[in-house]
């Protein structure tokens, strides 16, 4: 028998609870693939992803669902009914639109309203605006893997684009060792991040499929036939790659909200072992002579400004023999320690940070 009494049964029926149903999403609550590694997806292709579970084209899921959202008060019908590069603007429809413009910050906040999901803003670089120098970062036009396309669609995995692909200075696979394409093999066309009918894999003009089980011919065999030989042969590429990468899989990760004067008292730590080192040691300032020239007119001359990815913070851990994934998520005194350790120096936090 119910414990519950003539009472109660009569309160359920008058006074039914009301269930609480969670709030529903207007748009599929798509989970983005890879966050939180170095194989991340791209906004754009997010994007483009979005559009393909809807069944629609990218344009019409911009004209129809983000325009209103990203345009707002001057939103006009007769304008919207052209492409998306009325919304993204031309330089904006481009891989720079997977950066840190001010369109990046209002197509994640348009999709994370539609889709309810939170981490949208880590298949772009916006944690990194204002910390990071973002002129020369990005391509002006799409690049892909071609081995990458053939792979996930014989797996029959979803087919999309990476966001380590958007930036400049990736040029190969990190995975098949191959160097990336930037225009159509079929029609020998350039394709933008977002286009009113891009199909992840395809090609946006001829619609042909991009994928190849083939290298590029530029990096044929017959002149590196081995994956150690070609890392050594590209190991400035691979370096820079490497730390694109580990950019990208720490942002995340990190418990606090990064900011400039943070890396800058970071690059002075560094500064200091180095300069350690080479007065230890003075044959040392072959090596870290050059770079401890380009950290010192950073801290003194530039300690405001946006930093260089590629040319001051890779080589920089580098020669610091730690990665970039422990210089951006290591506190200030754990990563001193580290410094101190892998530089072999006699010295303490404690002293340091006086
Ligand atoms: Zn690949
Ligand atoms: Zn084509």
């Amino acid at each position: 028998m119910s414990n519950i009494n003539d009472l109660e049964i009569y309160d359920r029926i008058i006074f039914p609870k009301i269930l609480e149903i969670p709030k529903r999403s207007r748009l599929y609550f798509l989970e983005p693939i890879g966050v939180g590694t170095p194989d991340t997806e791209s906004l754009s292709s997010y994007l483009t992803r979005l559009a393909q579970e809807h069944c629609v084209t990218p344009k019409n899921l911009i004209m129809g669902e983000i325009a209103p959202l990203i345009i707002g008060d001057n939103y006009q019908s007769e304008m919207l009914s052209k492409n998306v590069s009325t919304i993204f603007g031309n330089s904006d429809a481009k891989p720079a639109i997977n950066g840190m413009r001010d369109k990046t910050r209002s197509l994640v906040d348009a999709l994370e309203n539609l889709t309810l999901r939170q981490d949208l803003k880590f298949l772009s670089c916006l944690t990194w605006k204002g910390i990071i120098k973002e002129r020369g970062l990005f391509r002006q036009n799409k690049a892909w893997c071609p081995q990458c396309f053939e792979q996930w669609r014989q797996e029959k995995m979803p087919i999309y684009e990476p966001l380590l692909w958007s930036f400049k200075d990736v040029n190969f696979c990190p995975q098949h060792h191959c160097q990336l394409c930037d225009r159509c093999p079929h029609c020998d066309s350039s394709s933008k991040a977002i286009a009113n009918s891009s199909r992840l894999g395809f090609c946006s003009r001829c619609k042909s499929w991009l994928g190849s089980d083939h290298a590029s011919a530029s990096l044929s065999r017959d002149r590196i036939d081995n994956k150690t030989l070609l890392m050594d042969y590209f190991k400035s590429d691979y370096q820079k790659i490497t730390g694109i990468g580990e950019l990208i899989a720490v942002t995340p990760l990190l418990e606090l909200s990064p900011t400039l004067s943070d890396l800058m008292r970071k690059l002075q730590i560094i500064h200091l072992c180095f300069e350690r080192v080479v007065n230890r040691d003075l044959t040392q300032f072959i090596a870290l002579g050059k770079i401890m020239e380009q950290l010192k007119i950073t801290l003194t001359q530039h300690y405001d400004k946006p930093l260089n990815l590629v040319n001051l913070l890779i080589p920089v851990c580098d020669h610091a023999k730690i990665s970039l994934a422990q210089f951006l998520s290591q506190d200030f005194q754990a990563l001193s320690g580290i410094l101190f350790s892998n530089l072999d120096i006699n010295y303490t936090v404690n002293q340091a940070i006086k």
